[in-house]
């Protein structure tokens, strides 16, 4: 390494793990650290972190990729931030100590919270306000559950000695000193009003927070500070942040209004551009905002698939038909189709279109002759009929074409599943050179601040595949393999 290059680090904070990756010019990974961290279940259904943990391994991590990358932090121009959504932190503003620990997006606590204010009639003005559902994913009913739960609480916010904010504030707080967010992050808090751009006083009121705990909302591409000279030795500018779903598709430079991506993880996340207009869905997907650059928000529509690799997860862990994840395609390329078997792992309800959240999994169509490869086929199978539902909503609600999938996640990796989801799309999947997507979208969104990179057509320029999957399936092959499909979930949903 040269001593005179400098780089961008990013800083990735996920729910099971801390990763920092350092990236040169050409977004290309130099260096990477990640740090695992407890999972915390104090009940079922309950989900925490020990914040002093995030930010101890998000630190160890940080200073392991530099090193890695065989760098001096001086080289670091800018440090970029992404991060797991929606988790909630409070802290006291003077000693900077949590008041209790992060309470995790998956965390269901504040579900009778959520009942309340939908029986109060909110639902409909938080929606249209917020882009989001009364879930209680969202962190503004996490925050209301702590106001309920912890005593004294209210009473030290409104003297202004708390703050409040999803993991990219607490970051940046223990970073440089600063009570920030940006739009990304607080577009996910059923507290931000996503069409005027500022935290929704009214909302405020339905949920009687006070607003003194709540951080400044930033561009996404903005100034949050410069790091404590201690933690590294020099003060780096933190100049980007950005939710982890969006930074992947900023990351995919998905720039163009229609340009879409699909994270294939335990999870599937999809988003899609859908330009300056915040597009309201008639089919229960998210309207979020993607990025903001200083020029006005660009929006996404989103949806989630709740059972994807996770349905391979099951057949190895529980079902025990496959020792690893990489077996399932070997099994699956073994026969030519199912043999009829449609699988439907509605394991914990059906999200986007259908939220049906009472369903559950089913196969059907088995027969005599069904071996473990047709199973196994049809569970890879589903993953890509799942998010074939959620794109073709998202094609509906914004009246735009989704031109091909940009496609990235631990289950990428499945070349069967990749080619199965571009046939029944009828769509080209592509999978980019550098699949750190996520980091690397934080990273672009620092470095553009500092003119690192000079404009978006470098990051577009900059932004190489891998591989394209083409769609090879006859188009009558595709329409009874899509009949069965919806004749599949409807009978699934009918069996509760
Ligand atoms: P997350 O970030 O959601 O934890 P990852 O992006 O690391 O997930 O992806 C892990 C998921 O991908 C697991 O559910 C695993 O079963 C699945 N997976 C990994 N490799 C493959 C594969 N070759 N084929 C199918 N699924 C896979």
């Amino acid at each position: 390494m040269q001593q005179n290059d400098t780089y961008i680090l990013a800083l990735d904070q996920g729910t099971t793990s801390s990763r920092a990756i350092v990236f040169n010019q050409n977004g290309i990974v130099i260096g990477i650290k990640q740090i695992p961290f407890n999972q915390i279940y104090p009940k079922p259904g309950w989900v925490e972190h020990d914040p002093f943990e995030i930010w101890q391994t998000q630190y160890d991590a940080a200073v392991g990729a530099i090193d890695a990358a065989q760098i001096m932090p001086s080289q670091i121009a800018a440090i970029g931030i992404t991060n797991q959504r929606e988790t909630t932190v409070v802290w006291d503003k003077h000693t900077g100590k949590p008041v209790h620990n992060a309470i995790v997006w998956q965390c269901r606590r504040s579900s009778s919270i959520c009942q309340e204010l939908k029986a109060m009639g909110f639902e409909k003005e938080i929606r249209s306000r917020t882009g989001l559902l009364l879930d209680p994913y969202f962190s503004g009913t996490k925050l209301v559950w702590m106001f309920k739960e912890i005593p004294g609480l209210r009473e030290r916010a409104e003297r202004g000695d708390l703050m409040f904010g999803t993991v990219d504030s607490w970051l940046i707080y223990n970073l440089t000193g600063k009570h920030v967010t940006d739009a990304t992050n607080a577009s996910r808090t059923l507290l931000f009003n996503i069409h005027e751009g500022r935290w929704d006083q009214d909302i405020l009121k339905m949920l009687k927070i006070p607003a003194a705990i709540l951080p400044e909302v930033k561009a996404s591409s903005d100034d949050f500070g410069y790091t404590r000279k201690d933690l590294f030795g020099c003060e780096i500018p933190v100049t980007g942040c950005a939710g982890d779903q969006q930074a992947a598709l900023f990351g995919h430079a998905c720039f163009e209004v229609g340009a879409s991506k699909n994270t294939y993880g335990t999870g599937c996340f999809a988003l899609m551009n859908t330009g300056a207009t915040p597009v309201e869905s008639k089919h229960n997907l998210l309207t979020t905002v993607a990025w903001d650059l200083g020029k006005g928000y660009t929006y996404a529509l989103e949806g989630s698939v709740f059972i994807a690799g996770a349905v391979i997860q099951w057949l190895r862990d529980e079902m025990r038909v496959l020792s690893d994840s990489a077996e399932s395609e070997r099994l699956a390329r073994m026969v030519k189709d199912t043999g009829g078997v449609v699988m439907v792992p509605a394991f914990v309800g059906m999200g986007a279109p259908y939220w049906d959240p009472e369903a559950r999994g089913a196969t059907l169509g088995v027969t005599r002759g069904t071996t473990k490869a047709h199973f196994v086929r049809a569970a890879i199978e589903s993953i890509a009929y799942q998010s074939r539902d959620l794109l073709v909503a998202m094609e509906r609600d914004s009246g735009a074409a989704i031109p091909f999938i940009k496609a990235d996640g631990g289950a990428s990796a499945n070349s069967f599943l990749m080619q199965f989801q571009a046939d029944i799309l009828d769509k080209p999947v592509i999978l980019p050179e550098v699949g750190e997507v996520t980091a690397l979208g934080a990273a672009y969104l620092a470095g553009l601040k500092i003119g690192y990179w000079s404009s978006m057509e470098e990051v577009e320029r900059n932004w190489r595949r891998k591989r394209d999957f083409m769609p090879e399936m006859a188009g009558e092959t595709r329409s009874r393999l899509l009949e069965r499909w919806a004749k599949a979930v409807e009978v699934t949903r009918l069996f509760k």
